[in-house]
């Protein structure tokens, strides 16, 4: 079944995750605006113009791109009650020692190297902004965001490294 006339579809992928993001009620100015408090502390003359530019460039990377397709698209099935079980109930519940969601997210931060990974860890102790809201939201609906949330800590660490490197 393997077409060799295959043609990576970025544009698409690109479109799927930000629609994907947009459907959960974040933007691309909500992840920018993390990475702009992780970075501004460090870079007094950091502007959000430059963070958001920076933004988009990480969400055009396909490593990034693949994993927050994955991702995205297991909490969408979740959500649906559409995964077999016992991998249904343990996205749903957002299991602690299940771990594939933090296993994606540190593939997208280590995209920077090792500064976006401990970025990432910081974001995932500290629950800033739009994360605290995700995480917060899990316990009220039905919805499944178990990977989400670690998705948009990791693209903001990722962000934030990308701009700690051209600093430098
Ligand atoms: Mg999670």
């Amino acid at each position: 079944m393997l077409n060799k006339e295959f043609k990576y579809p970025d544009t698409a992928a690109y479109d799927f995750v930000v629609q994907r993001l947009k459907e959960k009620g974040i933007t691309i100015e909500d992840i920018a605006k993390i990475s702009f408090q992780m970075q501004s502390e460090f870079l007094p003359n950091l502007s959000m113009d430059e963070v958001r530019e920076d933004t988009v460039s990480v969400l055009h990377k396909r490593e990034v791109l693949n994993n927050a397709m994955v991702g995205l698209e297991l909490d969408r099935l979740a959500t649906e009650n559409q995964l077999s079980e016992p991998l249904e109930s343990i996205i749903k519940n957002d299991a602690g020692v299940f771990g594939v969601d933090e296993g994606i997210a540190l593939d997208i931060a280590n995209i920077y190297g090792t500064i976006g990974v401990t970025n990432y860890g910081f974001i995932d102790r500290e629950k800033t902004g739009i994360i605290k809201k995700l995480d917060e939201s899990k316990k009220g609906d039905n919805q499944s965001n178990t990977f989400i949330d670690d998705i948009v800590g990791a693209l903001a660490s990722a962000v934030a490294a990308k701009i700690a490197h051209r600093n430098s």
